[in-house]
């Protein structure tokens, strides 16, 4: 690794250790399940949760480098066992610098029923652009999560995808924008599940999605100043 690279990677050692402190504050993960990952840019590495730690044990010094094969390249334990999953979409998708997974109960008890989540919300249309789809069910272990995930999302404006009786993926163009969408997938879950407990919510037409999502990703926020 040379000093530059070994630079990023120390930085990215404490930006996904912090992150996974907004797992614990938004209550998306019980006990250690649930990760986060980020691409080192420009590199086949990436820097990943180690396997079974507990979330206040987590440091910048416990993360674990791995290449896009999953096979650890630094780091003393060992990764994640999602790893080959967060491995599978770093090197299928090349604009994906972040990935987050989450068992978060309102949006895992749609991928439990095996459905999509309907936009029924502006929050939804702005983060997600639509419905947020539900992929296969796949066993953990080899490459078939991130197929999955992989299959689902790409082409799709969500950035969420509910992998069938599991869980959530999340992907972003860094760490932060992952689990900005993991927030986001389970906030979005809640309110439309207790919407449909108590009726049926109403539809929303696409070209008011669409106007809305183009808005908040194009749009909204913080602009850098001009010049
Ligand atoms: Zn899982």
């Amino acid at each position: 690794m040379n000093t530059d690279v070994a630079r990023q990677v120390s930085v990215l050692r404490e930006t996904v250790a912090r992150l996974h402190g907004e797992l614990t504050r938004y209550a998306l993960v019980a006990w250690t399940a649930g990760n986060v990952s980020a691409r080192v840019p420009g590199q086949d590495l990436m820097v990943i949760k180690p396997s079974g730690v507990d979330y206040d044990a987590l440091t910048a010094d416990t993360m674990v480098v791995c290449d896009l094969n999953g096979t650890v390249v630094d780091g003393d334990g060992a990764p994640s066992s999602d790893t080959a999953a967060h491995a599978y979409v770093y090197r299928a998708m090349p604009e994906v610098g972040g990935v987050v997974h989450t068992h978060s109960s309102y949006a895992t008890a749609w991928a439990a029923r095996g459905e999509s989540i309907p936009c029924w919300l502006t929050a939804q249309a702005d983060e997600f652009g639509g419905e947020i789809p539900v992929g296969p069910f796949a066993l953990i272990g080899g490459d078939d999560i991130g197929k999955g995930i992989v299959s689902t999302l790409s082409g799709h404006r969500s950035p969420a995808v509910l992998m069938r009786n599991h869980g959530v993926f999340t992907i972003g163009r860094d760490a932060r924008a992952a689990v900005k969408a993991a927030v986001m997938c389970e906030d979005v879950a809640r309110t439309a599940h207790l919407a449909r407990a108590l009726g049926q919510p109403l539809p929303m037409a696409q070209a008011d999605i669409s106007s809305l999502h183009d808005r908040y990703q194009n749009v909204y926020g913080q602009r850098p100043a001009p010049g």
